[in-house]
């Protein structure tokens, strides 16, 4: 177990941390950033990305975050491979201890550690999860070639993973709680062009059907909402794709989160209720949750750090 002691540390290593680890090394800061769980984050599981300015082709989440820490690398971030699991914001320099037990104290935190994927909360689900009951298309799709799949949910996520998942499947319905989709209208329209995917509305999800000690997930227990009729639904797979609860255990009751957990900043300068600490991306951002948006925050966190720093001197 090490002590070190460094400016600034970044939590998270989505676009908001890495581009707060870029603006922070260009202002000469030497940032730790803290990867976390997922290296790379969300993006990492997801498919191709159409709406990062700058890549006309596409360009695939896995590699998008790739350059994005080569990028904060070669400005000179120490990355550290490694998961926070706790941190001290009562007293200042604050402390992060890693996994390894390693700590970090630091004058400045950059928070930047995301949101992760919502479950149903049905009995037997934590029990079906890697067995038939998945929340990434990108991760899982694979094992589900040529048969059926189901996927929940009317985000840009569900949608999404639905025709990620055509590629695959045999066939693939979406379920979706009302008689309307969320998610951005192209993505309508490519979601009804599909010959693959058929849309279940005004349904829910109430059993999954089929047991871990017997091969898994055979279907889902179905209500439909308006009509209450009940209805079985065969499929080998389902992908739920409920939206993202932020990740945010390690602050509470260390900084002020709101009713959802997201952690409360000032929308213009991002600091958090702990002067010298600061969020960026989804972990406080509960209405454009984009890679861009992210980015965008871990830019402002990282130039208010640099003036909360220079300030310190
Ligand atoms: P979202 O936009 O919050 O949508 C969640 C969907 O799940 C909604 O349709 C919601 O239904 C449904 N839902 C929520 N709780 C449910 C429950 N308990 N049972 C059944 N259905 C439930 O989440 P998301 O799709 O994950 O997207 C999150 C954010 O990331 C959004 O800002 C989205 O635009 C962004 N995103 C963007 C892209 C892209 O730009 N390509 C890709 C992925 C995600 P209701 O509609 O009835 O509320």
């Amino acid at each position: 177990m090490t002590t070190k002691h460094t400016p600034l540390v970044i939590l998270g290593s989505g676009p908001a941390g890495y581009t707060a680890a870029i603006y922070a090394a260009r202002s000469l800061i030497v940032p730790v950033l803290i990867s976390g769980m997922q290296p790379g984050g969300q993006l990492t599981q997801t498919g191709d990305i159409e709406n990062f300015p700058g890549f006309p082709e596409k360009i695939s989440g896995i590699e998008l975050m790739d350059q994005m820490r080569q990028q904060a690398e070669n400005l000179g971030t120490i990355i550290v491979d490694e998961t926070a699991v706790a941190v001290d914001l009562s007293k200042k320099p604050f402390s992060v201890t890693l996994d390894s037990e390693d700590v970090y104290t630091c004058d400045a935190l950059i928070i930047a550690t995301g949101a992760s994927a919502k479950w149903l909360g049905l009995a037997n689900e934590d029990n079906l999860r890697g067995f038939g009951v998945s929340a990434c298309a990108t991760c899982d799709g694979f094992f589900y070639r040529n048969k059926k799949v189901a996927v929940i949910g009317g985000g840009n996520t569900a949608v999404e993973e639905a025709l990620y998942l055509a590629n695959l499947a045999s066939e693939v319905f979406l379920i979706h709680r009302r008689d309307e989709l969320r998610s951005e209208k192209v993505m309508q329209e490519r979601l009804k062009a599909h010959p693959k995917i058929k849309t279940i509305w005004n349904t829910v999800v109430e059993d999954y059907i089929g047991e871990k000690s017997n091969g898994g997930l055979t279907g889902l227990r179905l209500k439909n909402i308006k009509t209450n009729e009940a209805s079985e639904l065969a499929v080998d797979g389902c992908f739920v794709a409920i939206g993202y609860a932020p990740n945010t255990e390690l602050f509470r009751g260390q900084l002020e989160l709101n009713a959802e957990g997201f952690i409360v900043t000032d929308k213009t300068n991002l600091h958090t209720s702990v002067e010298g600490v600061f969020a960026a991306g989804d972990v406080q951002e509960m209405f454009y949750r984009q890679a861009i948006t992210a980015a965008a925050g871990g830019c402002r966190a990282a130039l208010e750090a640099e003036k909360y720093l220079s300030a310190l001197k």
